[in-house]
């Protein structure tokens, strides 16, 4: 067994100093049945634990960490920011750099505005689709996340699917009336639903690539309906790409689809490590921001130096390796893919592997489902055996979201060795859940 103590003892601390010892409920392994490990450092594609306990790292920060830890080109370009001030409150040059990076990448963003998180982005693209349109109703899909804005924060009501009820305490019923949630990758609900209410829908936000329940790609037709309908109807097509993008292809999810958003989020990899999150799209719909436009949204820190350091660093990067980063990283998921399902498939475990470019999920089946298409279907999901199965990968070594719902994430630093180590560790856990 590996030496716990001291990650025990500055969690037991940190439970007095703060709700839960985390400050996002996410990292608190409350569905693994376990204590979390406590970090102390990372480099490359790895972690270390307070306990000098080595792990390889899937998680990578939820996403943002593409090129492995300390990533020596974006360590430099922080020292060298931090070297000339921390925060100004004025413009930069570097704030156009990344905004040029994210329109090379991205060709739908015309005009783009910094944020701090992808909650942000999401909240104000949201505000701006309301603010533009003049309708007050936004469409959102049961499974998707989009940060914890109280208009997103909200969860389908039980009868009819179009009336929605508060997701936490302390969202009101009536930021809940706003918000529709639909069910994902169901194209006929959704031309059900335009038919009847299209004139007040400002806009539809969707995970083109869900990874908020897992892996969940949106089929190609669900998203052309989509496109569709809101084109139709007035209505904004809003692309969450906070995990999606400059993660599944250099230009994101729309890239791969060939479907051009009105607007798009990001946050997590365009920041490098950093906070950043940013929204951005359509000139027109961009030009009505203050200080141009009427609506409102501002940043005391927002296009922070150090930040914007990260991200140009790290977009840079990605723009100059193009493609064939992305099927370097897509191969070795597939190769991780095919390893656990093979592996699985000798311990009788039902088990489905689903991936987009460098995100992928394990799913434990139940004995009916053959894949996970929505959160009906993920829900089906045997939670319990996920749990056996992360708690066994940690105590050999390697660090998995501690969610049945979530993503792995890879980096360009997990080599060939590390897959194929990881591939036997799954293979021996299989075993001994099965
Ligand atoms: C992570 C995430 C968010 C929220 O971003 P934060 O930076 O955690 O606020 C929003 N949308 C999607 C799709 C995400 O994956």
């Amino acid at each position: 067994m590996k030496n716990h103590q001291n990650s025990i003892r500055i969690f037991q601390e940190a439970k007095e100093l703060m709700p839960g010892g985390v400050n996002s409920p996410a990292r608190a392994f409350l569905a693994v049945g376990t204590d979390p490990v406590v970090i102390d450092h990372a480099a490359g594609p790895y972690l270390f634990d307070v306990d000098n306990n080595q792990y390889i790292d899937y998680v990578l920060s939820w996403g943002p960490m593409i090129l492995g830890h300390c990533d020596p080109v974006v360590t430099r370009a922080l020292h060298e920011a931090v070297n000339r001030g921390t925060s100004y409150g004025a413009p930069t040059n570097d704030e156009n750099r990344l905004a040029q990076l994210v329109r090379t990448l991205v060709p739908s963003v015309e005009k783009i505005r910094l944020v701090n998180s992808g909650t942000e982005a999401t909240m104000s693209a949201v505000r701006l689709a309301r603010g533009f349109t003049g309708r007050d109703k936004i469409v959102k899909f049961v499974g998707n996340y989009h940060g914890h804005s109280d208009s997103l924060l909200v969860a389908a009501g039980s009868a009819a699917a179009t009336f929605s009820v508060p997701d936490s305490p302390g969202v009101t019923q009536a930021n809940a009336a706003d918000t529709i949630c639909a069910p994902y990758n169901d194209e006929a609900f959704m031309t059900r639903l335009f038919a009847q209410f299209g004139s007040q829908i400002a806009g539809v936000i969707v995970e083109p690539v869900a990874g908020n329940m897992g892996c969940v790609p949106g089929s190609l037709s669900f998203l052309t309906t989509l496109r569709q309908l809101t084109a139709e109807h007035n209505a904004l097509l809003i692309f969450d790409e906070v995990m999606s993008g400059f993660r599944v292809a250099p230009g994101g999810a729309q890239q791969r689809l060939g479907i051009q958003p009105d607007l798009t989020t990001f946050g997590k990899i365009i920041g490098g490590g950093l906070p950043v999150g940013a929204y951005g799209g359509r000139l027109d719909l961009m030009n009505a921001i203050i200080p141009v436009g009427k609506v409102y949204q501002a940043g005391t820190l927002s296009g922070n130096p150090l930040a914007t350091a990260a991200g140009i660093a790290t977009l840079q990067q990605l723009l100059t390796a193009g493609q064939p980063f992305y099927d370097s990283l897509t191969e070795k998921v597939q190769r991780l893919t095919t390893g656990f399902q093979q592996a699985a498939q000798a311990a009788r475990i039902p088990l489905k592997v689903q991936s987009a470019g460098g995100m992928f999920t394990p799913f434990f089946l139940n004995e009916t489902d053959q894949e996970v298409t929505s959160w009906d279907s993920a829900a089906r999901c045997n939670t319990q055996r996920f749990a056996a199965f992360f708690r066994i990968l940690l105590e050999n070594g390697i660090y998995p979201p501690c969610s049945q719902f979530e993503c792995w994430f890879l980096s360009s630093l997990h080599s060939d060795e590390l897959i194929e180590k990881t591939i036997d560790v799954a293979a021996l856990a299989f075993k001994q859940i099965s």
